[in-house]
């Protein structure tokens, strides 16, 4: 793919603006995305963070939770950021009654997993480089992310098609993962300058193209 992928960012709850941002820069068009007749045209989704169980209610409300799970489950590149990670586990602990997710990443997220007391924090996140991936190239991957947690999940048990992507340097939890197209964080990349993360996943969409 020659010219700037379209992404769209799902504009119903969250931190949209900051999104659109971080994709731009990252070489994307981004666009915002609430109705689903905007989302077939699209290169890749972004799901921002938010409240998983607002952005469950809101899907519903607009009629975006089916469109969205079938274009995920049929190969559409998605990236996730806290509460849109939620939203791209096949499995919740800790969901309220009732609660639906696009699913997508074979992986058990466990909601406000880091406790009360640390509602909010900072922290380093070291990022694995993996051999095989196509972004390998890409360098840059070994320095530690500085990273935003807001009563952040974390991913309590992945499957064998799950590569983990980045642990929490104090609790060595797993905060980002991918699986295909699929990539998430528990984190939120789109609110501090480091922008491997994006480029990480505009790399992921050209390479889907
Ligand atoms: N705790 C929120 C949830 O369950 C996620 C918080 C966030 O996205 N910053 O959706």
């Amino acid at each position: 793919m020659s010219s700037a992928p379209v992404i769209g960012v799902l504009a119903l709850q969250g931190d949209v603006p900051e999104h659109l941002r971080a994709l731009a820069d990252a070489g994307a068009r981004p666009v915002p995305v609430r109705r689903p007749e905007e989302v077939h045209q699209l290169d890749g989704l972004v799901i921002p963070g938010g409240e998983s169980t607002t952005l469950w209610r809101l899907s519903v409300a607009f009629d975006m939770l089916e469109p969205l799970r079938k274009l995920i489950a049929s190969g559409l590149p998605a990236f996730g950021s806290c509460a849109g990670m939620i939203m791209l586990a096949d499995r919740l602990a800790d969901g309220v009654d009732g609660q639906q997710t696009f699913g997508g990443i074979d992986m058990t997220v466990r909601r406000n997993a880091f406790g009360r007391q640390v509602d909010s924090f900072e922290s380093d996140v070291t990022l694995r480089t993996l051999a095989a991936a196509p972004w390998a190239g890409l360098g840059g991957y070994g320095r530690p992310m500085r990273a935003v947690f807001i009563r952040a999940p974390w991913v309590e048990q992945n499957g064998e098609n799950v590569a983990v992507l980045g642990t929490e340097e104090r609790t060595g939890r797993i905060v980002a993962v991918r699986q295909g197209p699929l990539l998430a964080t528990a984190f939120h990349p789109e609110l501090t300058p480091d922008r491997r993360i994006h480029e990480l996943f505009v790399e992921i969409v050209k390479d889907n193209a």
